[in-house]
């Protein structure tokens, strides 16, 4: 079902990705002829999709109505919430984008990395409370709500049809690193006033209680630096700034240097530095400047908490890196956990770690790693301040969501209705009615290099096959005899006898569609056929194969 026509005198809600996966979060809202834009993530592409760097909405429905969009909104800075906008942006008209001072920093660095001039984009810093009225239809109220990076902001939307409550992604964190609570009470008083839909982060609907606070996760930490006698490596994600933070003041009151490497750890340091959110007493050194420090006086903030095998942890697990080599009575820190899809290459590189001889403390063993995103607690404590009438169980897969939805059953009041979207629904919204209406185009554009788009989910089973079973490429060269030549890639090891065979299989289907003066095409497909059969049979494999015809 496709209907993008709008329904008059509704709201309507249109996820272009964050609905039953966790990654490229941007949606749109509209309102007759008025669009605003939220977020605009990437995701990191599964093993399978093999090859691919990143993946970006689909946003062929803000190209088609362009001329509607009046704003956009950032609710933070991380990847899964900006990532694409260096994709998307130069692709949609130039709007005001609202946000907290962190997130257009960082977007402007991305921005910058692409070549993309200020003077292209419309970006309006907001402080996280401010209020921004957008068009003629929407007033969006931010709210600061704590997260796993500062200024994180969620947001109280008026519109014609009522209140939305977007919480943004959240945790509720008690005691934050900087001391600046959630403004709870906004939601409490949105909710006072009657909130008509509540969309609310989904990421651990599956956690019971309360997720840690980050001021636990530093007590911890600096409770192991402070044991460890050795040099210290943490590695945790770039975009933790409060942990970052959290590390670099317990070095200070223990007598550590902090050396920083990684070029993203560095590039989030030094934005987060040059807008007031972290603060150095000393500062950072370079590998190069560790002169004559003893070992228990250096501490390295790294990257690879992912096990991404170009990352400094990776290298200095696997012995690579240009500069340090890990030794016994190094301290190894992953403060951090593996994201779905990346366990089994943070795996190899703790068992290299062990193997290696340092002392490598993870979660859940240590409490050295706190979830950005609120458990079930939280998450219940949320949907009673909002007491919405209706539900839209956001930032999830599936079974997040689902159990999320189960959850605010058992709210004090539960909303009347709750829908589990998809990417690409067209969720309408009014006073008395909230149902999926529609769908408009969604999905996934991959990145790969420097192509966006040129890809596809054929190209990805072509790579797929390719290497799984290898690639077989049969050239039949008709004049003056003809005869066959084979190239072949991760398929089997050279084999005289079967290459043999191979060729005899080949040059017979060509002799036979020769003699009967088939058209090339004919015989090469012929060729091909009689190949496949063959190699299906005596190998029991099923390579790539590529025939080609020189006449
Ligand atoms: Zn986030
Ligand atoms: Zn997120």
């Amino acid at each position: 079902m496709t209907n993008s026509t709008p329904n008059p005198d509704a709201l309507e809600i249109i996820p272009l990705g964050g609905m039953g996966e966790i990654g490229k979060n941007m949606f749109a809202y509209r309102y007759g002829d008025e669009i605003l834009v939220v977020d605009g993530g990437l995701a990191f592409p599964e093993a399978h999709q093999l090859g691919i760097d990143l993946i970006i909405p689909k946003i062929d429905y803000l190209q088609e109505h362009a001329g509607l969009i009046k704003g956009w909104i950032l609710t933070h800075g991380h990847e899964d919430h900006i990532g694409s906008l260096p994709y998307i942006m130069p692709r949609l008209p130039r709007v005001p984008m609202y946000s907290a001072a962190l997130t257009l920093g960082l977007l402007r660095e991305k921005l910058g990395e692409f070549g993309i001039k200020e003077a292209d984009t419309d970006l309006r810093e907001v402080e996280t409370d401010a209020q921004v009225r957008i068009g003629k239809h929407f007033v969006v109220d931010f709210f600061r709500i704590t997260h796993s990076i500062p200024d994180n902001m969620g947001y109280v939307l008026t519109t014609p049809v009522g209140k939305v409550v977007h919480t943004g992604d959240f945790k509720i964190d008690r005691t934050p690193t900087d001391g600046k609570l959630s403004q709870l009470d906004r939601i409490e008083k949105a909710g006072d006033e009657g909130v008509l839909l509540l969309i609310s982060d989904s990421t651990n609907a599956e956690r019971p209680g309360w997720s840690t606070s980050e001021a636990e996760v530093a007590e911890n930490l600096e409770a192991l630096i402070k044991a460890a006698r050795g040099r210290v490596f943490i590695t945790t994600f770039a975009s933790q700034t409060h942990r970052v933070q959290n590390i670099i003041k317990s070095c200070e009151k223990l007598g550590r240097r902090v050396i920083m490497e990684g070029r993203s750890m560095l590039k989030y340091a030094q934005v987060s530095q040059q807008l007031g959110y972290m603060e150095f007493r000393d500062p950072l050194v370079t590998s190069d400047e560790v002169g004559d420090l003893q070992d228990s006086q250096m501490l390295y903030i790294c990257t690879g908490s992912q096990g991404q095998p170009m990352s400094v942890l990776s290298r200095l697990a696997f012995g690579n890196h240009a500069k340090i080599a890990l030794k016994r009575g190094d301290t190894v820190i992953l403060s951090s956990s593996p994201i779905p899809g990346n366990e089994e290459a943070v795996n190899t590189v703790i068992n290299r770690l062990y193997e290696i001889g340092v002392d490598v403390l993870y979660p859940p063993n240590q409490k050295v790693h706190a979830s950005g995103h609120g458990s079930r607690e939280e998450q219940l404590h949320i949907l009673n301040l909002a007491r919405p009438k209706y539900f839209l169980p956001w930032h999830g897969e599936p079974r997040h969501q689902i159990n999320h939805a189960r959850l605010a059953q058992t709210a004090t009041r539960p909303p009347q209705r709750t829908l589990v979207a998809k990417n690409g629904d067209i969720v309408k919204l009014t006073q008395d009615d909230f149902k999926v209406v529609g769908t408009v185009p969604a999905g996934a554009v991959y990145v790969d290099g420097l192509g966006v788009g040129d890809i596809n989910d054929d190209i990805i089973m072509d790579r797929m096959s390719m290497s799984q079973e290898g690639v077989l490429i049969i050239t039949a060269v008709l004049h003056p005899t003809p005869h066959i030549e084979l190239v072949s890639r991760g398929f089997v090891r050279s084999n005289r006898e079967l290459e043999t065979q191979i060729r005899k299989v080949a040059l017979e289907a060509v002799e036979q569609g020769t003699r009967e003066k088939k058209r090339l095409e004919d015989i090469r497909d012929d060729m091909y056929g009689a190949v496949r059969r063959f190699v299906r049979k005596v190998t029991g494999r099923n390579p790539v194969l590529i025939p080609l015809l020189v006449d």
